[in-house]
């Protein structure tokens, strides 16, 4: 039997990396592992869809119990990985994908690389310009200034790519899709 794909997608604030797990969940069964999180959401974001929400207390709990596969504190929010939503859908055989940024990835890359169990997977999604990413965070509903401040960001961003094994430029969705899913070898 196939070990299961733990598939690690980064890519820039707004270049579709949520759209794209949900469509590799929605099409090709994975199970989407969402971080959780203390900062609260932001108003185009769902509970347990792009990230789990919870409060400072539970969290602090979380990581005394050893629940969380890893945790960070950034700007004051603290962001971690629950250990068993990962671990349960992967001991069941499952495909899983997680949408983390280059510490998450460096953090599971550490475990999960040289891993007997699990096919470690490492994938960058990248907009095909900075255009198009101005206008799918704008069409989002972020605030002008948050655009602003995304768009410097992912200009930086960007730099981690060549660290990733491999890169695809998120134009068309189904496209995209089709691309990763001929890279894990899901089709031909
Ligand atoms: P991220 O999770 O990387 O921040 P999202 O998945 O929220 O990005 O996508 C940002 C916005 O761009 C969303 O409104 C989404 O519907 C849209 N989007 C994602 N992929 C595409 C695509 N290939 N073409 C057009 N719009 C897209």
């Amino acid at each position: 039997m196939r070990r299961p794909i733990l598939l690690v997608i980064s890519a820039p604030s707004g270049a579709g990396k949520t759209t794209v797990a949900r469509r590799l969940a929605e099409d090709y069964g994975f199970v989407h592992v969402v971080t959780a999180t203390t900062r609260p959401p932001r108003p185009h974001e769902r509970d347990g869809v792009d990230y789990l929400f919870t409060d400072e207390a539970t969290f602090r709990r979380w990581i005394e119990e050893g629940n969380l596969f890893e945790w960070a504190e950034i700007y004051g929010n603290l962001y971690g990985i629950p250990k068993e939503n990962l671990y349960r859908p992967l001991r069941e055989g499952r495909n899983v994908v997680l949408t983390v940024d280059v510490n998450g990835k460096r953090a599971l890359e550490r475990v999960f690389a040289d891993s007997d169990e699990v096919e470690f997977r490492t994938i960058f999604l990248v907009p095909p310009s900075l255009e198009v990413l101005r206008e799918r965070l704008m069409r989002r509903g972020d605030p002008p200034d948050v655009v602003e401040r995304r768009l410097k960001k992912a200009a930086k961003e960007m730099e981690y790519a060549s660290e990733y094994q491999h890169v695809v430029i998120n134009d068309d969705l189904n496209r995209a899709v089709d691309e990763i899913a001929r890279i894990l070898g899901l089709r031909r």
